[in-house]
């Protein structure tokens, strides 16, 4: 077996040089084998990171032209577009996704560097001549300073994409703290930004834990956080941040819900749920987990869904299969648990994960994908958020009963409905209380130019991440009033400033 390779710090573009006192091992899931060895920062080198960086950025970052900013910007979509296979590679070896989904991310991720390129048109301000006579008002929008990405195992590349684009294009410096389950994807894609232009220090990669996120959370020189994860933490990361002055999104946990109507297309939702349950194993913010079969239809999609289900193929990512492994030992058993709560809740195990086939070498992490009926509130299985192949049918009686749960479930990420009735479709979109809709679309992941976020326990703070929300995330507003000498105008008057 190899050593374990280190794994460390980009900070001002080269790999850090110190000894870590405390480190993380990183595996790969597939195999169970240790691949490599995270150094994990502390208090003290955060600080020393945010200083530099905020020094680069007053520096030339803050001044640096429009022009300037796209040119990165074009180089580095270039780049990423370029080695987007080797980001895949590296993104399979440490979450265990198959390689076309790892694929797939990094393209979404691509998406959101595509909408930065257009930077300058995205912060022209407005301009009124004349707004009393020889006045004129004019809005800008500045860059914060040194800004904060805190990222989940989930979508190692995907998702600091979704933020580190934008605050680079908005002139500010980044400070991104990876999971350390699966750091080696932002490293990668840290370098390319430094073979764009980007001067070193405005990007920099500080990898560990809750030390290093608290060390950015509590920094001074830290002006806002985009924080995404499980919702205790996120609650956590928004409290102490603000608590802490600074501005941050922190986007959380779900559960969400399909609702399938007795006119859908059941072979269009059988095919939904199945890709939407079990792609990525179930480790999507996006997942389908409760699939919510309006009668008299559950009996046939349950049959199309366990039809489908057993043409998977479950095992090492790099390999022709269609679920990989889960991303730990310790999240597998975590998951693995569930199957035994919701058999002892009461609800029908149709498909038991734990029997069949994998194609893979070594001692992976795997759950085949798991199928219950019966599923109510109140079962753990229902209750809390998986994050595993577990799809759970909750059978109800109409529209209004499926609607009910989707409403009063703490989490609102994501939800789709299928059917073919338009008003139906149409009441949906209106009634749900829920950030992201998908109506016949399994998981509504919007595009860049529009902005992600979920509603109620799965968003904290007002910003959703990318499009027009992102760009006012990492900028702040400012409204110039103008005058230039005018003899006129002069003289003293003591009341409020009124337009003439
Ligand atoms: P996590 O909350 O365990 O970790 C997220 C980040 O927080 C990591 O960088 C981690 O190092 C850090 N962290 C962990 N514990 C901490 C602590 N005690 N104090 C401070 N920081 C801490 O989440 P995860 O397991 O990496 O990711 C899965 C979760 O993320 C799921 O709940 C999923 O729904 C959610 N998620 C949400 C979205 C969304 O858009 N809403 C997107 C992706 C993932």
């Amino acid at each position: 077996m190899s050593t374990p390779a280190r794994i460390t710090h980009l900070i001002a573009g080269e790999p850090w040089e110190g000894t870590a006192r405390r480190t993380s091992p990183v595996f790969n899931p597939a195999t169970g084998a240790q691949t490599g060895v995270l150094d994990l920062a502390d208090a003290a080198l955060v600080d020393e990171v945010v200083r530099g960086a905020k020094a680069v950025w007053q520096r030339e970052w803050q001044t640096s032209s429009l022009t300037r900013r796209t040119q990165v910007l074009f180089a580095f979509r270039e780049l990423l577009n370029a080695r987007k296979d080797e980001i895949a590679t590296l993104i399979t070896a440490e979450h265990g996704k198959v390689l076309s989904d790892a694929l797939g991310e990094v393209t979404r991720g691509l998406e959101v560097a595509e909408f930065a390129c257009g930077i300058p048109h995205l912060l022209k301000g407005g301009f009124s001549e004349n707004v009393s006579t020889k006045v004129d008002v004019y809005s800008i929008r500045q860059p914060l300073g040194v800004v904060a990405v805190i990222s989940p195992f989930n979508f190692p590349a995907m998702v600091p994409l979704w933020f580190v684009p934008i605050a680079i294009a908005c002139g500010n410096a980044v400070v991104i703290k990876p999971s350390e389950k699966d750091p080696s994807a932002v490293n990668a894609v840290a370098a390319l930004w430094r073979e764009a232009g980007l001067p070193d220090g405005v990007l920099n990669v500080v990898h560990g834990d809750k030390e290093a996120v608290d060390a950015l959370l509590t920094h001074p020189d830290v002006r806002a956080v985009s924080f995404v994860g499980s919702t205790p933490i996120a609650k956590y990361v928004y409290e102490t941040g603000t608590a802490h002055g600074k501005r941050v999104q922190a986007l959380g946990g779900a559960k969400n819900h399909m609702l399938v109507l007795p006119d859908a297309d059941l072979d269009l939702a059988a095919d939904a749920a199945v890709n939407a349950g079990f792609g990525s194993a179930g480790e999507r913010c996006m997942a389908i987990s409760a699939l919510l079969a309006v009668e008299p239809v559950a009996d046939d999609l349950i049959a199309k869904i366990t039809d489908r289900m057993g043409k998977l193929v479950t095992g090492d990512g790099t390999r022709e299969v269609d679920m990989g492994p889960l991303v730990t030992a310790e999240h597998a058993a975590k998951v693995t648990a569930y199957l035994d709560a919701g058999v002892e809740a009461g609800a029908r195990l149709v498909v038991d994960g734990r029997e069949g086939d994998i194609d893979a070498d070594g001692d992976g992490f795997f759950l085949r994908p798991t199928l219950f009926d019966g599923v109510e509130p109140g079962m753990p299985v229902y209750d809390d958020e998986i994050f595993g192949p577990v799809l759970s049918v909750v059978r109800v009686a109409s529209y209004d009963e499926g609607l009910d749960l989707i409403n009063a479930n703490p989490y609102g990420n994501g939800t789709a409905i299928f059917t073919n009735d338009g008003g139906a479709a149409r009441r949906f979109q209106n009634e749900a209380e829920v950030g992201m809709v998908g109506i016949n679309v399994p998981i509504p992941v919007p595009m860049a130019y529009f902005s992600f976020g979920g509603w109620k326990a799965s968003l904290f703070g007002d910003s959703h991440a990318h499009g027009m929300e992102g760009v006012h995330f990492f900028t702040r507003g400012k409204v110039v009033t103008s005058r230039w000498l005018d003899p006129s105008h002069g003289g003293l008057n003591l009341g409020f400033p009124q337009n003439q």
